[in-house]
């Protein structure tokens, strides 16, 4: 799974020069459109436009009951379960798991996550992705974000 997404981050770098000229905002549509049918069928995506897989050990905390972003709640059952959905799997046990198995996953779910922006809900990641890191590298910079 982190290969693929890392692929396809890399292409949506790639084709920067063809987004720009059609335009990104122009695109955000269509190509949310495909990453809401890809991402939903591979990670159950809720299409919250700013997305933590790369730092969630690719679980995404959309899908927690609570929203959380930064870690489990308090409640999480003895077998690993939600205590708001017990049939559930807690995201958060699933993300401690599933980052142990990336290459920087341990140092990433560190990263403290922002709350989430509602406005963005719906517009695709991958698009904001691709031009973040774009300008990441045209100033030398990095995060350990994604
Ligand atoms: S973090 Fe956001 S964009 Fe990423 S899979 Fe979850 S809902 Fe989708």
């Amino acid at each position: 799974m982190e290969r693929i997404y890392n692929g396809v981050e890399w292409l949506m770098i790639k084709l920067d020069p063809m987004w720009r000229a059609i335009g990104y905002e122009r695109l955000d549509r269509p190509v949310a459109a495909v990453e809401k049918a890809v991402k939903g069928l591979l990670f159950d995506c809720q299409m919250c436009g700013q997305c933590v897989l790369s730092s969630t050990g690719m679980s995404c905390p959309m899908n927690c009951p609570k929203t959380l972003r930064n870690g489990p709640c308090g409640g999480v059952r003895s077998n690993g379960n939600c205590e708001v959905k017990p049939d559930m799997r807690c995201v958060w046990v699933e993300a401690a798991r599933g980052s142990r198995k990336m290459r920087e996953g341990e140092q990433k779910i560190q990263v403290v996550q922002l709350p989430v922006d509602r406005s963005r809900e719906g517009k695709s990641s991958w698009l904001r992705e691709a031009r973040k890191k774009i300008a990441q590298q045209s100033s030398g910079g990095s995060d350990g974000n994604s």
